[in-house]
């Protein structure tokens, strides 16, 4: 019988991890699927941590892992498949927020041939409008730059054992979980879903973290705003050119043009635009200076005791 390792990302959530693998456990049991949880705590500062491993010594298909500081979410999305030893691998929120049942339909598509099952968010749930219109924006920019449409995926996600192991080559640190299954292809299908209100706790996005991720996806998925700075360039240049002879011409007709007012908003014009190109090309130097730096993507600081012994071995000390 095939196994289904489900990984949960969860940071500061001592207050949902009980619930959400008793939920998942009932779940699976009662539909006869063999299955793993693989939490991966993501430096969390509360007890999540010592709620898995209340949870491992009751229930061994429950294992888990802390970070030794926060991540983020996307590094936790890459330990837990790192971990996981299914021959399909799926990711959720540990906050409930993704609906258990719809699992069940990804395993059957699963079955029926597909390697990739998209959980596709019919409504986002409740969000304010400004995490909404940002992400309208975002994903609008990352579909048409990507070719794919962004706008209503999530990181709920079922992965085929081949898609995995094919994620976990990528060599890059910063990652993008829900571009990187679209890039790696192989046969897809898709699920809608809802967005479920959070029971407990908050989420753990602020407005600069968003923003951040935003960038760092942006650079790491598309050079096109180096393009559009050269192209920007390029036309300043023309119309330069074109100044440049009205001037002349006018100056050689005894009437020059008057005032400081056209010099000083031409030099704050064009000022700005490079101040911002060089912010764009300075975000690219950062992404390479990262990536150049062969950090590892997260550090794993403990196991729970029922994982297999040569990732113990990694991270434990022989006691
Ligand atoms: N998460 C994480 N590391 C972080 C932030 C979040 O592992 O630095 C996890 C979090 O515990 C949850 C999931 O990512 O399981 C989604 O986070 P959250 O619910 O805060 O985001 P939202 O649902 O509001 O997008
Ligand atoms: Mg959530």
């Amino acid at each position: 019988m095939s196994l289904l390792s489900i990984v949960l990302p969860s940071y500061n959530e001592e207050q949902n991890i009980a619930n959400t693998a008793k939920v998942l456990t009932g779940l699976m049991e009662e539909n006869g699927i063999d299955y793993e949880l693989v939490f991966v705590s993501d430096g969390s500062k509360d007890n999540t941590y010592s709620e898995i491993c209340k949870l491992e010594v009751e229930n061994k298909k429950i294992k888990g892992a802390e970070f030794s500081r926060n991540f983020g979410k996307e590094a936790a999305i890459f330990a837990g498949l790192e971990l996981a030893t299914g021959d399909a691998v799926i990711v959720m929120d540990c906050d409930l927020q993704h609906p258990p049942e719809v699992i069940l339909e990804m395993v059957s598509k699963w079955k029926n041939g597909a390697e990739v099952v998209e959980g596709i968010k019919n409504s986002r749930g409740k969000e304010n409008i400004f995490h909404k219109a940002f992400a309208n924006v975002f994903y609008g920019i990352m579909s048409s730059l990507i070719k794919i449409d962004m706008k209503s995926s999530s990181d709920f996600k079922l992965l085929d054992r081949k898609v995995v192991n094919a994620l976990l080559e990528m060599p890059e640190k910063e990652t993008f979980f829900r571009a990187l299954s679209f890039w790696v292809g192989f046969k897809k299908d898709t699920v809608i879903y809802d967005v479920q209100e959070r029971q407990f706790g908050s989420s753990k996005w602020s407005f600069t973290s968003l923003v951040r991720y935003a960038i760092s996806n942006v650079t790491g998925f598309t050079t096109l705003p180096l393009k559009i700075v050269s192209w920007i360039g390029l036309i300043f240049v023309i119309l330069s050119v074109g100044l440049a002879i009205q001037t002349l011409v006018r100056f050689c007709m005894g009437n020059a043009v008057e005032g400081f007012t056209t010099v000083i908003l031409l030099l704050l014009m064009i000022g700005g635009l490079i101040m911002v190109s060089l912010g764009i090309i300075g975000n690219y130097i950062a992404r390479i200076y990262e990536e150049v730096k062969g950090r590892p993507r997260y550090i794993i600081s403990n196991v729970t005791d029922n994982m297999p012994e040569q990732i113990k071995g990694a991270w434990k000390k022989n006691d």
